[in-house]
């Protein structure tokens, strides 16, 4: 008899069809004598038009009250998905985020779970009820409701799992596992038995949504088993787990993110101190910033270039113009028709090839480079957005990764 938490994800439950072949798949689990905690997104669509229906009247309504909204969505798929299976007769009970003692920071939209309050969910467990838990939401300090991010379902099984010890964490979804391309770009992505969590971690970070970062980041630090794996096919899905533990490929997976804005400072003095107070201003408002650039410049000013998300755009420019006689440069220019493609793989951290290769599959494709960053594990390039999807399939091909 083991612990498991389940989770399905937006189109596994866009429907009573489909919340039926999940509560098939949860009481099987059930019936085989398994403790099981299933963690369930909003149906189908619900969370972008619930976001459309709040832009209707506010186009920038509060944070607190987008969470309000945004986490109504998982409540109607927690209750939705506990008749169902009170109707095929099992004893089940549905939690919100904060009946399931999910505490998190105040960060409204990306809030991070601080502690996991079981005592419910336990009480729940030892009289053997199924235990279905609202995804993305948790509650503050405040007792205000909060939410974790797009795609933020997925943190909230692994951290169950984690808080509850369970024997696995296994996230159900639309694809059978994890691939070495996002399949819908890809036609012919591999799927993969298994990945370590590095790998995982940086595909995730890097635009593959098939998991939300964090949620990789938790099942990492507290080592728990994660399973990615079909809502609609049985069989086995792709294992997440310790880097000794799988074969170290050159290059594991390609990915591309769209959320990427690109800024760029121009003509600053080119005297010390410069990055540090552009760096601080945009730190203070809470911007991250991913790669960053500096050129060489020209007479006695300098350029500097940088990303961050879509989402943080207008904060930067914001603070930017407010601060740009203090920073001593002419002018800020910034777009969002950019994206950054990136291979990640454990293997390449000792193989110099890997970037070469990547830059004749994009040389081929005829498709120009902004800007590269690499890490240990990782190799992005910034590129103009229309020619993202192109660069992923011919970088896939170069590596023969099909
Ligand atoms: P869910 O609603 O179940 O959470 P998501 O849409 O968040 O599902 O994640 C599943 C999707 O992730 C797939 O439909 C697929 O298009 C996408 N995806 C992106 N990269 C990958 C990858 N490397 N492997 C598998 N799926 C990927
Ligand atoms: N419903 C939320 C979203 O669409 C959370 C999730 O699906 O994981 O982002
Ligand atoms: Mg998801």
């Amino acid at each position: 008899m083991a612990l498991i938490v389940q989770k399905f994800g937006g189109s596994s439950v866009a429907d009573a069809k489909k919340l039926f072949n999940v509560a098939g798949r949860v009481t099987d689990a059930y019936k085989e004598g398994n403790s099981v905690v299933v963690v369930v997104s909003a149906q189908g669509d619900t969370t972008d038009d619930l976001i459309a229906k709040a832009h209707e009247i506010n186009e920038s309504p509060s944070k607190r009250e987008m969470d309000v909204l945004l986490s109504t969505g998982e409540q109607i798929s927690i209750s939705l998905l506990a008749m169902a299976i009170e109707k095929m007769g099992f004893p089940v009970v549905s939690l919100t985020g904060w009946q399931a003692g999910m505490n998190t920071d105040s960060n409204y939209g990306s809030a991070r779970i601080k502690t996991i309050d079981t005592e419910r969910l336990k009480r729940e467990l030892d009289s053997r009820r199924i235990v279905i838990v609202a995804g993305f939401q948790g509650i503050n300090k405040y007792d205000d409701i909060t939410t974790l991010g797009r795609g933020g379902s997925d943190t909230t099984a692994v951290a169950l799992a984690a808080a509850l010890g369970a024997d696995v964490c296994e996230i159900y979804t639309d694809v059978d596992g994890i691939y070495t391309a996002d399949p819908r770009i890809v036609k012919n992505a591999r799927k993969l038995d298994d990945i370590s969590y590095d790998e995982m971690l940086e595909l995730a970070s890097l635009g593959a949504n098939v998991l939300h970062n964090r949620s990789v980041e938790l099942a990492l630090k507290y080592n728990v088993k994660l399973e990615v794996k079909s809502s609609f096919e049985r069989i086995p899905g792709t294992i997440v787990k310790e880097v000794g533990k799988v074969e170290k490929m050159l290059v594991r997976g390609v990915t591309r993110d769209n959320n990427v804005a690109r800024i760029s400072l121009v003509n600053i003095e080119d005297t010390p101190g410069k990055a540090f107070k552009i760096f601080s201003l945009l730190a203070k408002k809470n911007i991250n910033v991913d790669v960053i650039l500096q050129s060489i410049g020209r007479g006695n000013t300098k350029d500097i270039t940088f990303t961050v998300e879509e989402g943080s755009l207008q904060a930067a420019i914001d603070v930017l113009q407010e601060n740009l006689s203090s920073i001593g440069a002419t002018d800020v220019k910034y777009t969002k028709d950019i994206s950054k493609v990136s291979v990640v793989g454990a293997g390449m951290a000792s193989n110099p090839g890997v970037a070469t290769l990547m830059f004749e599959a994009l040389y081929d494709a005829n498709i120009n480079i902004h800007m590269i960053s690499t890490s240990e594990i990782k190799i992005s390039v910034l590129i103009d957005q229309k020619d993202a999807e192109n660069a992923v399939r011919a970088i896939h091909d170069k590596f023969k990764l099909a």
